[in-house]
């Protein structure tokens, strides 16, 4: 039996959805392979960064009429699961030697991604059309998807470090991340939308976080200050106390170090050893900036007082503002 046999079915059932898919009327220019933003290379190289192997099986150009009839510019991975038992390899090799409008770049398994489409160019595999999944997105399917196990979940973990490599190079993040059911409602990632769709993107992100490491935001001995209170930890390596630290606190920090790829920074009391070396990861919270310290009493006092005299020489009915002023000022007082 072929190993795609039912596989051929689903492919049919897409094909003839998107049936009203302008394939004929591509421009010759259109076959133009340089990439239009450079965000990518259309080939993907042998061995990614984050060590994915990935082999091409490109389609043949005879055939971007069919399979990719458009220049593309990418904005967004789309994902599927191939709701099928077969290895990527045999995936690419069907899709690029039938003459269905159905086509995606990439499928992954648990050993390799393999390439049957060039980056800048379109695929059919959204259901939508001619709209943003199938014009904009870079299709992926995630191989073993019908019967699930180990080797669905392994092939997820290369999905993921390929997703993680290609956000990496367009500086994208998670949010380009959709599914074949964000396009045309059918229940696509399948598996991956049964064990969660949170998951899956956590697994990416973790991915992304190796690509990307963290920077170091402040110089050692910078003054700095929270934005919000913070909760700080006494030691990132094992379970110790947690202290608050309100908000436009004056640190100093002390030192950086990483933990699961995540970079902490350790805060110092810049004028005393009251609590000393706590350490948080929420690097976005913290500024150099100085803020501006709260009013005293008597400015706000005076400051209300003239908006009193302001709305006195206003035409407005004024009545009740000027008795809610009055009150505050007299809360001020006690
Ligand atoms: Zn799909």
């Amino acid at each position: 039996m072929d190993l795609n046999d039912d596989y051929s079915d689903v492919l049919q059932q897409d094909a003839e959805k998107g049936v009203d898919q302008p394939g004929a009327d591509v421009q010759s220019e259109d076959y133009i392979t340089t990439s239009l933003t450079q965000k990518f290379d259309p080939i993907l190289k042998d061995t990614l960064d984050n060590v994915l192997k990935i082999t091409k099986k490109l389609v043949d150009q005879s055939k971007y009429n069919i399979k990719c009839p458009y220049v593309m510019d990418p904005t967004r991975i789309v994902v599927h699961n191939t709701a099928n038992d077969a290895p990527a390899i045999n995936e690419i090799n069907y899709m690029v030697s039938n003459n269905l409008e159905v086509s995606f770049h990439f499928a992954v398994d648990d050993t390799q991604a393999v390439q049957g489409i060039l980056l800048n160019r379109n695929a059919w595999h959204a259901g939508d059309g001619n709209g943003n999944g199938n014009r904009q997105g870079i299709g992926i399917e995630i191989c073993y998807s019908k019967s699930g196990g180990d080797k669905f979940l392994n092939s997820e973990k290369n999905a993921a470090k390929l997703i993680a490599y290609l956000l990496h190079e367009a500086e994208w993040d998670i949010k380009q991340i959709t599914k074949h059911q964000d396009y045309s409602g059918k229940y696509c990632p399948h598996r991956t939308l049964d064990l969660g769709w949170q998951r899956f993107l956590n697994l990416c992100e973790a991915e992304l976080a190796k690509l990307n490491p963290p920077k170091e935001k402040f110089a050692i001995g910078d003054i700095v200050y929270n934005t919000v209170d913070l909760i700080l930890e006494g030691t990132i390596y094992e379970n110790a106390t947690k202290a608050l630290l309100p908000k436009n606190t004056k640190c100093k920090v002390y030192k950086y170090a990483t933990k699961d790829s995540v970079l902490w920074i350790a805060l110092i009391d810049p004028d005393g050893a009251s609590w000393n070396a706590v350490w948080t990861k929420q690097l976005d919270k913290l500024t150099v900036d100085n803020p501006a310290p709260p009013l005293e009493k008597d400015e706000m006092i005076s400051s209300l007082e003239k908006r009193i005299a302001e709305l006195e020489s206003s035409v407005i009915d004024k009545d009740n503002l000027i008795a809610d002023l009055k009150k505050q000022i007299s809360d001020l007082k006690k």
